[in-house]
């Protein structure tokens, strides 16, 4: 166990990932600040519905949710161009980690947080190595650590819970390249 009074800054995606996650740190006396920096979940409406879910998540745990509230379709778009593999999953997918990884990152130096960490390592759908791989990298580049737990024992009950407690539960992943695989024949 840690020391509960473990500054931990968690990237939060969305309310159902975020509940799963917050079920294993409660185990281990932590009570994390929660930060959204989403911009790569599109369109609009579905970017209002999964922040309003996490909000609403974080009043009820009485939890602090910090925000960068800015929708990102055209930051999202035009970083893909500039390196993020043009849409091909490969690519973009590793942009995408490393573009909020990052904010977070750079949030948990700026605040003084002792570590920061994401929601999205509780999901099975993610490339979890990945993930990983880029927060240490960005733990080093800012000089805070990388709190990794592998959470993904936890998403199916995450789930459960979040369906019973009539949470928003998205289809898809998030970006507009990931609705489409989901939706067009
Ligand atoms: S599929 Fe998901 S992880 Fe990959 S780029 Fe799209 S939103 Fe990001």
């Amino acid at each position: 166990m840690r020391d509960a009074g473990t500054k931990l800054l968690l990237h939060a995606c969305c309310g159902p990932c975020s509940a799963g996650c917050l079920g294993g740190l409660e185990e281990e006396g932590i009570k994390p600040d929660l930060f959204w920096y989403n911009p790569n979940i599109h369109p609009w409406t579905e970017y209002r519905s999964r922040r309003d879910c996490l909000e609403g998540l974080a009043g009820r745990k009485n939890l602090k949710l910090l925000k960068i509230d800015e929708y990102g379709l055209r930051l999202f778009l035009g970083g893909l161009g500039a390196g993020g593999g043009n849409g091909a999953k490969a690519g973009r997918c590793g942009y995408c980690y490393r573009l909020r990884l990052e904010k977070t990152a750079e949030t948990a130096r700026r605040e003084g947080y002792d570590c920061f960490s994401t929601t999205l390592l509780i999901s099975p759908y993610q490339r979890h190595d990945d993930i990983k791989k880029t927060g240490e990298e960005l733990a080093a580049r800012y000089g805070v650590p990388f709190f990794y737990r592998d959470f993904r024992p936890l998403f199916r009950g995450g789930q459960k819970t979040a369906r019973e407690q009539g949470f928003y539960m998205q289809k898809y992943c998030g970006c507009i390249f990931s609705e489409e695989e989901r939706y067009a024949p």
